[in-house]
């Protein structure tokens, strides 16, 4: 495993496993098997419902904790200093846990500066080793990068060939904060698994396409955090540390960029409202029985 050196000196796995949409039944199991296969590093979030599955795996693994690297992230409806503050412990005790390697607000949405201060109250308590923050577009994160005491270590923003956020990474840069991808593999958009660039360096490797498209992000000092609930996927996806692509094949693949979203934008209204009312519509505690 690679590692990236984040803003405040802790050490992040370059690749990691990441649970969204993962049951909360199933992800004890995906978890179980990213462990076995080699991932040392697992993204999971408040939203995803699922920090127990998390908590449960990691816990019967018998790895030892400072081998592991756990992200979470803090949701909307939990924003502003003092939810924050209790939805932090929250998430401690479903992952089982004295600390979070990672905390990220998950959305730049509500009160947002005042679930930073907890966040930054938490890392300096030791609950935490690295703040940062996710789906940030750059005028955000200046604005609150600028503002607070502890620079963001991570902003974890879409990033995949056809979105590779060029401009997003310069400006990160500038702050020390290191660039995570959501959604390496496009999420199989825009027929990422067939596409024809891809396919065509990949067989020139022996490898896959989504190795290529990980791999790309991987050189260019990009964290990813591929997820498959297939064990079979999980062992390809890591297997991307035995071959680099040549400078003709990377320009190739940077020709790919779109540079825009293949996602509802984080900076249109209907976007805003989604994240406001996700947790109404999807959280289990707010679901009447027979819904
Ligand atoms: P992804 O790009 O990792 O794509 C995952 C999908 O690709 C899988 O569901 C599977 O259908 C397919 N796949 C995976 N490996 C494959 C392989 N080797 N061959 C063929 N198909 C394969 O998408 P993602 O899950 O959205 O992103 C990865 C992680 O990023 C998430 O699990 C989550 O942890 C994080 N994420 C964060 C945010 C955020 O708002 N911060 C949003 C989305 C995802």
């Amino acid at each position: 495993m690679e590692y990236v050196k984040l803003n405040n000196g802790v050490m992040m796995p370059i690749l990691g496993y990441g649970v969204y949409l993962v049951t909360p039944q199933e992800c004890e199991r995906c978890v179980s098997d990213a462990l076995a296969a080699g991932y040392r590093s697992i993204d999971t979030a408040q939203a995803y419902y699922n920090e127990e599955g998390v908590g449960n795996a990691v816990h019967k693994s018998g790895i030892a904790r400072k081998d592991l690297f756990l992200t979470t992230k803090i949701w909307v409806s939990n924003a502003g200093y003092e939810r924050a503050k209790v939805s932090i412990d929250e998430s401690l005790a479903k992952l089982q846990t004295d600390y979070i390697d990672l905390l990220l607000i998950h959305q730049p949405f509500g009160d947002y500066y005042g679930t930073y201060r907890a966040m930054e109250d938490a890392y300096r308590e030791g609950k935490v080793r690295a703040i940062g923050v996710s789906n940030f577009y750059p005028d955000r994160f200046v604005d609150l990068a600028e503002n607070v005491t502890i620079k963001p270590a991570v902003n974890q923003i879409e990033t995949h060939v056809f979105n590779q956020q060029v401009q997003a990474q310069d400006i990160l840069r500038e702050y020390g904060t290191q660039l995570e991808s959501w959604g390496p593999l496009a999420e199989g958009k825009n027929d990422f698994f067939t596409n024809g660039t891809l396919t065509d360096i990949a067989k020139k490797y022996g490898k896959s396409v989504a190795q290529i498209g990980l791999r790309f992000l991987i050189e260019r000092g990009i964290v990813v955090i591929p997820k498959s609930v297939r064990k079979e996927r999980m062992a390809e996806n890591l297997n991307v540390f035995d071959f680099s692509l040549s400078d003709d094949d990377k320009q190739a693949i940077t020709e790919m960029d779109e540079a825009k979203t293949l996602f509802i934008p984080h900076n249109e209204p209907e976007m805003v409202r989604l994240a406001l009312n996700y947790d109404k519509n999807h959280n289990p505690k707010y679901r009447t029985t027979g819904a």
